[in-house]
């Protein structure tokens, strides 16, 4: 978080010790080192992106405040990303987005599991939210399917019964 807002691990502290000495954890020492070396090449690359792991400049990265979870209730994850980055993960939600409207269970599934093998770190809200979609979508099937076996219904006691597994269906919604 500090490393995409920009903080360099090399300024020491007040005791004169350098954040790399200070940190414990291995990825952080490794990205502290990560840094150290771009800045040899370049002194402005100071922002690290989240998604691709490397180090950019400030007119090339993208800083926003974020929700960090699904049910967070107020944006209060500093998120960083590379323009690039920011571009692709801006396509993908909106593919997301699109296909909640559509009405394809399968073409969803395929995008929300294509998002999350990939790692694709897309709006926390937005991901819960598709999941839910797909749920809906996924119950409206399997009633419309089941609607499809009643175009001829022989009795009064077949509807009463399919009103039954409707009124389930419903409830498992
Ligand atoms: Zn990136």
């Amino acid at each position: 978080m500090l490393l995409a807002w920009g903080a360099r691990g090399g300024i020491r502290n007040t005791r004169g010790h350098e954040a790399k000495e200070l940190a414990t954890n291995q990825d952080i020492i490794h990205l502290l080192e990560e840094q150290e070396k771009g800045l040899a090449i370049n002194p402005l690359l100071l922002h690290w992106c989240s998604n691709c792991k490397k180090f950019f400049e400030k007119d090339k990265f993208d800083l926003q405040w974020i929700f960090e979870k699904h049910d967070s209730t107020s944006k209060d994850k500093l998120d960083g990303k590379c323009l690039g980055c920011r571009t692709i993960l801006d396509a993908h939600e909106e593919d997301l987005k699109k296909k909640m409207t559509e009405h394809n269970y399968e073409s969803l599934k395929l995008k929300i599991e294509f998002v999350q093998d990939m790692g694709l770190e897309v709006a926390a809200k937005l991901l819960q939210e598709s999941e839910e979609v797909l749920e809906k979508f996924r119950t409206q099937d399997k009633m419309r399917a089941f609607l499809g076996t009643l175009k001829r219904v022989d009795n009064y006691k077949t509807i009463l019964r399919s009103v039954g597994i409707i009124d389930e269906m419903v409830n498992d919604a």
